[in-house]
C-alpha cells in the first residue's frame, strides 16, 4: 500500500477537545480518497498530567473496542490502524511505558507539550511568551525532543517545531538541528502535521528547511492532518506531498510498530 494518501494523526472525542464520531473520521477518509487512517488519541497520562485534555486510564478499553468497531466496519474498504499520540514529560516515561504495554498499538507518536508546567501550544497560555527569552525557550524545548527521541517509547515524534504554532519563531536553529541528529540516530520519524497550515503560524510542523535537514539525515516522515474533526482528515496533504517529494523525503506508515515504505 502507498503511504503517501495515508492519514496517521487523529483524535476522538474521547479526548474531551474533539468532536465527530471515529466512523465519520472514516468516512471523511474515504471520500477524501485516502487509502487508510490511523487513530493517534491523547493517550492517557497520570492523573496530575494535563487531565482535561485526554482521555482517563479507565477510558482506554473503551478507545480500543471504538477503533476496533470502525475497523470491522470498514474492512476491505479502508485500512484503520489504532495508536497513541504519547506526551514526553520527564517523570512520566514508567507510566507512558506502562499504558504503551496495554496494547500491540500500530503507532505512537511522541509530543512534547508542556515546558514545565506551562502548556504552551494552549492558546489559553499564549501571554507566556512574553515572559520567556525565545532562544532559551527552543533549546530547552529540544532537549525535550531529544530525550522524547532517547526514551525508546515512541516511533515518530509528533511537530516537531510545535513552539511557533502562535508565530514565536526559533531564532537560533541550532537546538533544533541537534534534535534532528539524535532522531536521526534513534530511527524515528517524523509526523509531517499540517494542523500548523490551520494555526496562526500558518506553517506546516516541521518548517520546509527544517524538512530539508530531516531527509537530508534520512529521517522518513509520517503524514498526518492531526484532525480534531472529521473535516479535518486529510487536511492539505497534497501540499504536504508536494513539499516533501521537493526535498526527496521518504514518507512511510507504521503498522505494528514496524515502518512500511
Ligand atoms: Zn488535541
Ligand atoms: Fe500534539
Ligand atoms: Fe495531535
Amino acid at each position: 500500500m502507498s503511504p503517501l494518501l495515508f492519514d496517521s494523526h487523529l483524535h476522538t472525542p474521547l479526548c474531551g477537545h474533539a468532536s465527530g464520531s471515529p466512523r465519520e473520521y472514516a468516512q471523511a477518509a474515504l471520500d477524501a480518497g485516502l487509502q487508510g487512517l490511523c487513530f493517534t488519541d491523547h493517550m492517557p497520562m497520570p492523573a496530575w498530567y494535563d487531565a482535561p485534555w485526554r482521555m482517563r486510564l479507565d477510558q482506554l478499553a473503551e478507545y480500543i473496542e471504538t477503533i476496533q468497531a470502525v475497523q470491522a466496519e470498514f474492512a476491505g474498504r479502508l485500512e484503520v490502524r489504532l495508536g497513541l499520540e504519547a506526551d514526553f514529560h520527564p517523570g512520566t516515561e514508567r507510566f507512558v511505558e506502562r499504558v504503551l504495554a496495554m496494547h500491540p498499538w500500530d503507532y505512537v507518536i511522541g509530543s512534547v507539550h508542556y515546558l514545565g508546567a506551562w502548556g504552551f501550544d494552549n492558546p489559553e497560555f499564549v501571554a507566556e511568551y512574553e515572559n520567556r527569552d525565545l532562544g532559551a525557550l527552543y533549546t530547552q524545548y529540544y532537549a525535550l525532543v531529544e530525550g522524547a527521541a532517547r526514551s525508546g517509547l515512541f516511533d515518530a515524534i509528533g511537530h516537531l517545531d510545535l513552539p511557533k504554532k502562535f508565530g514565536h519563531r526559533d531564532p537560533l536553529g541550532a537546538a533544533a538541528l541537534r534534535a534532528l541528529d539524535v532522531i536521526a540516530d534513534h530511527s524515528l520519524s517524523l509526523d509531517f502535521n499540517t494542523a500548523g497550515w490551520r494555526k496562526p503560524v500558518a506553517e506546516a510542523y516541521p518548517a520546509p528547511d527544517l524538512t530539508r535537514q530531516a531527509a537530508e539525515r534520512g529521517i522518513p516522515f509520517v503524514l498526518g492532518s492531526d484532525a480534531h474533526r472529521p473535516v479535518e482528515v486529510g487536511f492539505r496533504f497534497t501540499d504536504a506531498l508536494k513539499l516533501l517529494q521537493a526535498v526527496d523525503a521518504r514518507v512511510v506508515t507504521y503498522r505494528g510498530g514496524v515502518r512500511h515504505a
